[in-house]
């Protein structure tokens, strides 16, 4: 089915370093240079659109478990992930577990689009279903990665960098920890000849001055995780070193607080960042980093993926979020603009809201349950005559 082209007209649009600008917004699925034809006109006079967000790093299929921890500080994230690895087979993992994988994957890629991050980067196989044209957002396609230097042998760690093209991002969780093991895991990285251009570290807490001053020159970039990372170690990575090569992940909510919003909150709270200049800059900055070029701006060419915040940097307080030139979800005034949208009522942590009909099926067909996610019953009559065979 195709998309409803639109022309935004009065918002100012946010268009990376060079801040935000009034101009009409034309789209169907992609942003376009001109008006296409048939296409309808909405007025989001003084509201400002922002490029969807980039979620460097989430684990997809790991976020409907409860964040878990089995002592109040690890020295090393290794020790954490032997710690979940033994309970695995006991409650809740084990049920957990049971879900079948697209139900799984999609709660993660929920729990993205509804902050508004509609890029995401997957850390671990690339599952077929990620790519399906219903997954709620978009996920980097073209990536290499290894797990770590603890769960990975040296061998799988070399040959997993070698078979990824070298124009592709390389991930790779390093240094998680605190203690002379994650600072030692550059070097060791290094010795294996894995450290390169496409190389990006996650998260990175235990390196020390030298080896960042090392990599930063280097390598792709920092992938920063605060929450997960005060929750495990009580410390965060020192971005300040790594400059405009820092992106925020997520990663799954087995570790974080939540969302990528609540990675730009964790940051604050860790004193390195201050002024919303700098979170602006984090917004689009991960585009460049992973090889996309039709994401983290609004220009012509780009994918139309853009939303709308409120006053505060939470996911129930956005307007609106829009993937693919398609509104998603939205506070009812909002989505009322979009009269071509058929929508269900719902509320997100509370606060009421209208999703796309699509959505709100695909929602009440996962066995899983969003947290905080409460979407009324569909339109029957739809539902029927909308329902693939
Ligand atoms: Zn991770």
């Amino acid at each position: 089915m195709s998309v409803q082209p639109l022309t935004i007209k009065g918002a100012f649009i946010w268009d990376g370093e060079k801040g935000a600008a009034r101009r009409d917004l034309y789209t169907s699925d992609v942003v376009l240079g001109k008006p296409a034809g048939g296409a309808l006109t909405v007025d989001l006079g003084g509201f400002t659109i922002l490029p969807g967000l980039i979620n460097a790093h989430d684990h997809l299929e790991l976020n409907h478990y409860p964040r878990s921890k089995f002592r109040e500080r690890y020295d090393n994230a290794h020790q954490w992930g032997e710690d979940i690895n033994a309970r695995l087979d006991a409650e809740p993992y084990r049920s957990l577990r049971a879900y079948p994988l697209w139900d799984r994957l999609f709660i993660g890629g929920l729990k993205n689009l509804l902050c508004g991050a509609t890029t995401v980067v997957h850390h671990n196989p690339p599952h077929k279903e990620l790519w399906r044209g219903d997954f709620p957002v978009r996920v980097l396609r073209e990536y290499g990665w290894a797990h770590s230097l603890h769960f990975n042998t040296d061998e799988e760690i070399v040959r997993s960098y070698r078979a990824t093209p070298k124009s592709w991002p390389w991930f790779i969780h390093l240094a998680e920890g605190t203690d002379g093991a994650a600072a030692g895991e550059y070097r060791r990285l290094k010795a294996l000849g894995c450290v390169g251009p496409n190389t990006v570290i996650v998260h990175g807490v235990g390196l020390t001055e030298e080896d960042t001053a090392d990599a930063a020159p280097i390598v792709r970039g920092l992938v920063w995780c605060p929450t997960t990372n005060i929750y495990l170690l009580g410390r965060t990575a020192a971005i300040q070193p790594w400059g405009a090569k820092v992106m925020i992940g997520s990663d799954s909510r087995l570790t974080a607080e939540g969302d990528w919003l609540d990675e730009l909150r964790g940051g604050v709270y860790s004193r390195q960042l201050d002024e919303p200049d700098h979170f602006l800059a984090l917004l689009t900055r991960p585009a460049a980093a992973l090889g996309l070029t039709d994401a983290g701006h609004l220009r012509c060419g780009a994918r139309a993926d853009w939303w709308i915040r409120g006053d505060f940097w939470i996911r129930d307080n956005i307007l609106l979020i829009v993937k693919g030139g398609v509104p998603q979800i939205g506070t009812p005034d909002m989505m009322a603009k979009f009269p071509h949208i058929q929508t269900v009522d719902a509320a997100l942590d509370g606060v009421p809201k209208r999703i796309h009909v699509d959505l709100a099926r695909r929602i009440h067909q996962c066995a899983l349950k969003e947290p905080g996610l409460e979407v009324d019953t569909l339109p029957r009559k739809r539902f029927w005559m909308g329902r693939k065979a």
